[in-house]
């Protein structure tokens, strides 16, 4: 689909200089005139044009290459955020924006895609992306993702003199607009708030790469033009990414939920992006060798996104030759059953459905805040709670007895009773989070939720049939299949 103005990419200033130095090709293209500049968060995610014709949402693209962007329309009408309609009845309006995905919930979606041993992405804009390109609009529906719109492209019946009263109108006619933007004087106040930001860069909810100043006054924009690349009136301000080099002082497997097992480095503790990261996730068997990761490699570690430390690369030069190559175990760690690898799935899996690892972890998860919020009830807890087989799945935790717990290491009887009343207290739960607690495949907070608000009981759920389930808008073939899955065993059901 071609652009009706070409979407140019912006050129990057890497540091203070650089800041300056466009400050000065501005003014010398426009001498002796007044400049402001408005600075907004340049969010990690997705550029996309939206049209509205008379007020209706009619055409949604990517940037693409600039001139042509790929339709994305009906993935684009599942995302909340867009609204389908504007303020006002304009007879033609493109905005501009970016597409993305809060930290939370692309943490959650690699959680769940590392669970079910699918491809990791590699940071919130992959996801978007990844996400806006599906076939099934519905897979688009479930990412939870949103938008900032930040530009007006071609309009017709409107018209605007600076890029902060551009902004304030989008905002007017109901569209999302990050309010962290500022309209500086000068340079000085420029770079004054791109210092701020990157500090403070951590505490945003969702991942920014950098910043954008752009010359206000859309007159003098038209006057200082573009080159073949980009706009002579706007530069990108790019954070330095935040690397460390440090040790891997041990590789360790955890079994999950679902019996994937996970690689992880034990790290020498280094300071990373605001915080001392001391673990790095290293996925899978595919990315340790591919990355040739040894224990006792030197290694340069990042976070993806900001959020989740990972192994940029080791160094092979700096090895001493007392380095250990890992495979995974053949064994699981924790039950000593065999682990096998899936035909065309990177995970490694314990195949003992009732590893002691998959109940721990199940009954971790149910507990865990979002799901049944059993406060009190840690992973040591839970631990000797199985090994004292007083509990084996979640619904023994409702039969447990003051004088069960009270033998526990550090179990006081202030606690025992304080743990035992929350355990009550959850009876009083939603069904959405019930559903959510009982770790079905593929069913997230947010399907179940959608899952508890159609049936409304969960014996209506039990009985559903695939069709009952597939006919839900956002909920998929694979969402369905693994519900039908789960009640149609005896033991679940009960
Ligand atoms: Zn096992």
């Amino acid at each position: 689909m071609p652009h009706r103005l070409p979407m140019l990419s912006l050129g990057n200033a890497f540091g203070e200089g650089d800041l300056r130095d466009f400050d000065r090709r501005v003014r010398n293209n426009l001498p002796g005139e007044e400049i402001e500049y408005v600075v907004e968060l340049k969010i990690d995610g997705l550029a996309i044009s939206l049209w509205y014709e008379n007020g209706l949402f009619v055409r949604g693209t990517t940037r693409g290459d600039g001139e042509f962007g790929e339709d994305i329309t009906t993935n684009l009408r599942t995302v909340k955020a867009i609204p389908l309609r504007i303020a006002r009845e304009i007879p033609f309006l493109e905005v501009r924006g970016e597409a993305y995905m809060s930290k939370e919930a692309f943490v959650k979606l690699n959680q769940v895609r590392e669970e079910t041993g699918e491809q990791l992405f590699a940071n919130p804009r992959n996801a978007a992306a990844g996400s806006l390109r599906q076939l099934d609009p519905k897979v688009t529906a479930s990412r939870n993702l949103s938008v900032y719109m930040y530009g007006l492209g071609y309009m017709e019946g409107l018209s605007v003199t600076g890029h902060a009263q551009g902004l304030a109108l989008l905002k007017e006619l109901g569209l999302r607009v990050n309010q962290q933007h500022k309209v500086c004087k000068d340079i000085d106040e420029v770079i004054e708030y791109c210092q701020r930001w990157q500090g403070q860069r951590f505490e945003l909810p969702y991942a920014i790469d950098g910043l954008v100043i752009k010359v206000n006054s859309l007159d003098q924009q038209q006057r200082l033009g573009a080159t073949i690349k980009s706009p002579r009136w706007a530069i990108a301000f790019k954070f330095p990414a935040e690397q460390a080099i440090t040790t891997i002082k041990d590789i360790i497997i955890r079994v999950g939920r679902t019996g994937v097992l996970t690689p992880t480095a034990i790290l020498e503790p280094v300071q990373l992006a605001g915080t001392t990261v001391s673990k790095a996730t290293l996925h899978n068997q595919d990315i340790i060798t591919q990355k040739d990761i040894r224990i006792g490699d030197k290694a340069l570690v990042q976070k993806a996104g900001d959020i989740i430390p990972e192994v940029v690369q080791v160094f092979p030069e700096q090895r001493e030759g007392n380095e250990v190559t890992f495979s995974m175990p053949e064994i699981c760690p924790e039950c000593a059953s065999p682990v096998v690898r899936e035909e065309g799935q990177v995970a490694h899996r314990c195949t003992n459905e009732y590893c002691p690892a998959i109940s721990r972890e199940g009954i971790i998860h149910f507990v865990s805040r979002n799901a049944m919020d059993i406060v009190g009830l840690g992973e040591s807890i839970v631990t000797q709670l199985i090994r004292a087989e007083l509990v084996k799945d979640p619904s023994d935790l409702y039969h447990l007895k003051y004088e069960d717990l009270i033998r526990l290491e550090r179990m006081g009887a202030r606690s025992s009773q304080n743990l035992l009343d929350a355990i009550e207290s959850s009876k009083g739960n939603s069904l959405a989070q019930l559903l959510f607690g009982l770790g079905i495949r593929h069913v997230g907070e947010r399907a179940a939720k959608i899952l508890a608000q159609q049936f409304g009981s969960m014996q209506r759920l039990m009985d559903a049939e695939q069709e009952d389930l597939t006919i839900i808008p956002e909920i998929g073939p694979k969402i369905a299949e693994s519900v039908v899955d789960y009640f149609s065993r005896q033991e679940n059901r009960s």
